[in-house]
C-alpha cells in the first residue's frame, strides 16, 4: 500500500526553499475536477514523491514534485541549490486521462482483436495500464535528469521545445539516457503487471502486452509539440520522438527479458514485439492523434525508419560508455 502524502505540506516546503511561487502550483484538490481525477492526481503524487524521498543513494536528499497549470503536454526537471524539482504539466495528466484512461473500449478498435483477447484474460484493463505507464514514463524520465546532475539541470531541462535551437549532441545523449532509465523502470512495472494481473498467459500474450504499452508511449511522444516537426536526426537540441521510441522499446524489452531470465517463462521475441507495436501504434494513432501528426507518421514509416535505427545505435553506444549517466548509475547501484 502506497502511503498518502500531504501535497499542501510538500508545496509549502518547496515554496520556502525554492523560487517557485504559490501561483505556479496546480492544487488539484481545489480546481473543481471530477473526484476520480483528483484521486488519481493524489495517487500519482504519493507514488512520485514517495520515490523522490528514496533517492538519497544518488545524493538527492531534498526533492519535490509538483503539478503546474500549463495545459500542454510537458514536464521539467531542475535544481535550486540542493533542492531538486520535477514539474509536470497538468495538461500531461489530463490529456493522458482523456486519451487512455477514459477510453475503455480502445482495444475494441478494428484490427486490435488479439490485444482485446489478451485484455479479457487480464485482471486490469489495458487502457488504464497505458495511462499509468505513460504518466510513470514522464516521471522516471525527469528523475533521470535529476540523477544525471548535468550542468543543464540548473537552468532546467524541459521535455518539449517548439522553437528550434542548435544541434547539441550532449543534450541528445542526456535525453536518450533519461529515456533509457525510464524504460528500464517501466520494464519493472510492466513485469509486475504481467506477473500479478495475467496469471493465465498463453504463448505470445506477454509480447502483445509489451507491444501495446510501447504503442501508448509512442502516441504519448506524438502528443508533444515537437512531434509536429518533420523527422530529423542531428538537428535541434532535442531528439525527434521517433528516435526516442526505438530506444525506449529496446531498453524496456531488454530489461523485461533480463527480469524473466531467472524464470524463463515468457520467452520474449524482440522482433515480434517490434512488429506488433508498429501494427498497434498505427491503429491507435488513427484514433488518438490529429491529422498533422498522422501525416508525419506516414512519411516517417515510408522514408525514415533506417535513419532512425542508425542514429539509435549511435546513441546507444554513447550512453553505454558514459558512467556519469543515469542509466549506468542505476546499474552500478543495482549490482
Ligand atoms: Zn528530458
Amino acid at each position: 500500500m502506497v502511503q498518502t502524502l500531504d501535497y499542501q505540506l510538500y508545496m509549502r516546503w518547496m515554496i520556502s526553499e525554492t523560487p517557485i511561487k504559490h501561483t505556479e502550483i496546480f492544487f488539484f484538490e481545489n480546481e473543481g475536477l471530477k473526484k476520480e481525477l483528483v484521486a488519481k492526481f493524489q495517487k500519482l503524487f504519493n507514488l512520485y514523491q514517495g520515490s523522490l524521498n528514496r533517492q538519497g543513494k544518488y545524493g538527492i536528499k531534498k526533492a519535490t514534485i509538483f503539478f503546474n497549470h500549463n495545459h500542454s503536454v510537458n514536464a521539467k526537471a531542475t535544481v535550486f541549490n540542493d533542492h531538486y524539482l520535477i514539474s509536470i504539466n497538468k495538461g500531461t495528466i489530463c490529456t493522458l486521462w482523456k486519451k487512455f484512461y477514459l477510453k475503455s473500449d480502445l482495444m475494441k478498435l478494428e484490427g486490435l482483436d488479439k490485444f482485446d483477447k489478451v485484455q479479457s484474460n487480464a485482471g486490469y484493463p489495458i487502457n488504464k495500464l497505458m495511462f499509468q505507464l505513460c504518466c510513470h514514463f514522464s516521471f522516471y524520465h525527469e528523475l533521470a535528469h535529476l540523477i544525471q546532475k548535468s550542468d543543464y539541470l540548473t537552468v532546467g531541462l524541459s521535455e518539449d521545445v517548439t522553437s528550434s535551437t542548435n544541434f547539441n549532441l550532449e543534450r541528445h545523449v542526456l535525453e536518450y539516457d533519461a529515456d533509457a532509465f525510464s524504460a528500464v523502470s517501466l520494464g519493472t512495472h510492466l513485469y509486475q503487471y504481467i506477473r500479478d494481473w495475467c496469471p493465465n498467459l498463453k504463448n505470445g500474450d506477454a509480447e502483445l502486452i509489451i507491444s501495446v504499452v510501447a504503442s501508448s508511449i509512442f502516441v504519448y511522444l506524438m502528443l508533444f509539440e515537437s512531434a509536429k516537426i518533420p523527422f530529423y536526426t542531428k538537428l535541434d537540441s532535442h531528439l525527434h520522438p521517433f528516435v526516442r521510441l526505438l530506444g525506449i522499446v529496446h531498453y524496456m524489452t531488454d530489461y523485461i527479458k533480463h527480469l524473466d531470465a531467472t524464470h524463463g517463462v515468457l520467452n520474449l521475441d524482440s522482433s515480434i514485439i517490434n512488429s506488433e507495436m508498429m501494427v498497434c501504434s498505427k491503429l491507435i494513432s488513427n484514433e488518438l492523434l490529429d491529422d498533422q501528426a498522422l501525416t508525419h507518421l506516414k512519411v516517417f514509416f515510408k522514408k525514415n525508419t533506417t535513419d532512425a535505427r542508425n542514429y539509435n545505435i549511435e546513441l546507444l553506444e554513447l550512453v553505454s560508455t558514459n558512467i556519469d549517466l543515469a542509466f549506468n548509475k542505476r546499474n552500478i547501484i543495482a549490482n
